[in-house]
C-alpha cells in the first residue's frame, strides 16, 4: 500500500516533471539566440564602452527602447527617473515580468579589453571613471536577446510580458522608484517575475535556489558623543574615541554570542572619523557600518543587538546617549520555491544537470527584492561569465585567482555568457507562458 502511494506519488511527480517545455521549442530558442548573436555583441560592447552611473542611465535607456520598439514592444520611459517599461500582449495567459538593471560603477575598468570603459560620470561631486563591473551589460543583452526570442516565438505562447529595464540598482534606489512610480498600477501587475545576475562562474552554466538568494542589507549610522579637551587631562573630558573603539570590539559578540551559529548574519564596520590630532580628546566620533542577514529573527535580532551595545558602551563611560541610526538597506530576495523546481526542471534538461546546480545564496544585497516583496513569485538566478578552465584553476589551491564583481578586473566572456544568459532567461519565461 505504501510503496503503491509512494510510485504514485513519483509518477505525478515525473508527469509534471515531463509537462516542461517540449523539445522542440528548446531547441528553437537556442537556434534564435544563436543565429541573433552577432546584433547582441555589438549591443553589449557598444553599452560596455559607455557605461553610466545610477540614475544618469539616459543614452542606455534610449538604446533599450529603441531596440525594444523595433521588436514590437509597447515602451514608456521615465519611469523612476530613467527606468523603462516594454510590454507585449499576446493573448489572454500570465503576465511575465523580466528585469534588468542598467547602471554602472563609480571606478576605473582595467581589463585592458578592446571595448573597455573610458567613460566619465560626476558622482557624488566628484568625476570618476565608470565601468560594468558588475555586468549589467551582460544583464541587459541577455534581456534584449529573450524579448527577440520571445517576440520572434510569439505564434508558440500567450500572456503578457513586462519587460523592465531598472535604473540604480548599485545604491538600491531604482526599484523603489519604479514602483513609486506605479509600475504596478500603470503596467500589468506580473503573475511571475525573474531576474539573472552574472557571476564568477563557468559560462555556460546557471546557478539558483529556492528561499533568501540575497541578504538583508541595514546601515549602521551612530554618533558617540563625548566632551572634547586636553589629552593629558582625560578626567576633565569624556572620551568618545574610547567609547567607540570599546562598541567595535564588544558589537562582534552580538553575532559570535547572540545569533544563532546556524544562521548567516554579518556585522561590519567600515568606517571610524573622528579626533584631529593626538592631544586633544574630540567631542564626538562617527561610526559606519553594514548589518547583512537571511531571515527576519536574525535581523530583528542584530538590529537590536547592535543598538543595545551602542548605548552601553556610552554608559559605562558616562557618555550622553549617541545618536544611533539604523537604516534600512533592503531585504533579501526570497525565491518562490514552486517556480524555482519548475525552473530547475527546464535548465537541467537544457544545460544538463552538471551545468544547472544549486548554490549557496550571496551575501550582497539586491533591490529585486521590492518587486518580490509585492506578492510576486519569482525567481532571482545566477549565469557564469568565465571560461570554466580559468574558473576550475581558481579553486584549486594557489591557483590563480578570477575577478568576482565590482572588480576593475571583472571581465566576462561576451558570447558565451550572453548566449547563456539569453537562453535561459528564454526557457525560463516561456516554460511559465501558456501555450
Ligand atoms: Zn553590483
Ligand atoms: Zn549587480
Amino acid at each position: 500500500m505504501k510503496n503503491t502511494l509512494i510510485a504514485a506519488v513519483l509518477s505525478l511527480c515525473t508527469a509534471s516533471a515531463s509537462a516542461q517545455l517540449p523539445a522542440p521549442l528548446k531547441t528553437d530558442i537556442t537556434t534564435r539566440v544563436n543565429a541573433m548573436y552577432p546584433w547582441l555583441d555589438t549591443v553589449y560592447k557598444d553599452l560596455h564602452a559607455n557605461p553610466e552611473i545610477a540614475f544618469q542611465e539616459v543614452r542606455t535607456a534610449g538604446k533599450l527602447a529603441g531596440e525594444m520598439r523595433k521588436l514590437g514592444f509597447e515602451v514608456t520611459e521615465k519611469v523612476g527617473k530613467t527606468g523603462i517599461v516594454a510590454v507585449l500582449k499576446n493573448g489572454a495567459g500570465p503576465t511575465v515580468l523580466v528585469r534588468t538593471e542598467m547602471d554602472g560603477l563609480p571606478m576605473e575598468e582595467k581589463t585592458g579589453l578592446p571595448y573597455a570603459s573610458r567613460a566619465k560620470a560626476v558622482s557624488n561631486g566628484a568625476e570618476s571613471f565608470v565601468t560594468h563591473s558588475c555586468g549589467h551589460d551582460v544583464h541587459m543583452a541577455g534581456w534584449l536577446g529573450t524579448a527577440r526570442t520571445l517576440s520572434e516565438m510569439k505564434a508558440k505562447w500567450k500572456g503578457t510580458l513586462v519587460f523592465i529595464a531598472q535604473p540604480a540598482e548599485e545604491i538600491v534606489s531604482g526599484a523603489k522608484a519604479m514602483l513609486d512610480d506605479g509600475l504596478f498600477k500603470r503596467f500589468p501587475k506580473p503573475d511571475y517575475a525573474f531576474a539573472l545576475h552574472s557571476w564568477p562562474l563557468a559560462h555556460g552554466t546557471v546557478g539558483f535556489n529556492s528561499g533568501p538568494v540575497s541578504s538583508n542589507s541595514d546601515a549602521i549610522e551612530i554618533v558617540f558623543k563625548g566632551r572634547g579637551g586636553h589629552g593629558s587631562a582625560p578626567d576633565k573630558s569624556v572620551d568618545p574615541i574610547t567609547i567607540a573603539a570599546r562598541f567595535v570590539v564588544d558589537v562582534q559578540t552580538v553575532v559570535s554570542r547572540e545569533k544563532d551559529p546556524k544562521e548567516f548574519g554579518v556585522v561590519t564596520i567600515g568606517a571610524i572619523q573622528g579626533g584631529t590630532v593626538g592631544n586633544i580628546i574630540p567631542d564626538n566620533v562617527q561610526v559606519r557600518g553594514t548589518i547583512r542577514s537571511y531571515s527576519p529573527a536574525v535581523r530583528a535580532k542584530l538590529l537590536d543587538g547592535v543598538r543595545r551595545v551602542a548605548n552601553a558602551s556610552a554608559a559605562m563611560a558616562g557618555a550622553p546617549a549617541p545618536d544611533v541610526q539604523l537604516i534600512s538597506g533592503g531585504a533579501a530576495i526570497v525565491n518562490s520555491e514552486a517556480l524555482v523546481a519548475k525552473t530547475e526542471a527546464v535548465f537541467k534538461d537544457a544545460f544538463g544537470a552538471a551545468n544547472a546546480q544549486r548554490m549557496p545564496a550571496m551575501t550582497a544585497s539586491e533591490d529585486f527584492s521590492l518587486f518580490v516583496n509585492e506578492g510576486v513569485p519569482s525567481m532571482f538566478f545566477f549565469t557564469g561569465v568565465y571560461d570554466p578552465k580559468a574558473v576550475a584553476e581558481a579553486e584549486r589551491e594557489g591557483g590563480k585567482p578570477i575577478a568576482f564583481n565590482h572588480s576593475p578586473f571583472y571581465a566576462p566572456v561576451p558570447e558565451p555568457s550572453i548566449k547563456t544568459a539569453a537562453q535561459a532567461m528564454s526557457l525560463a519565461v516561456l516554460n511559465v507562458l501558456g501555450r
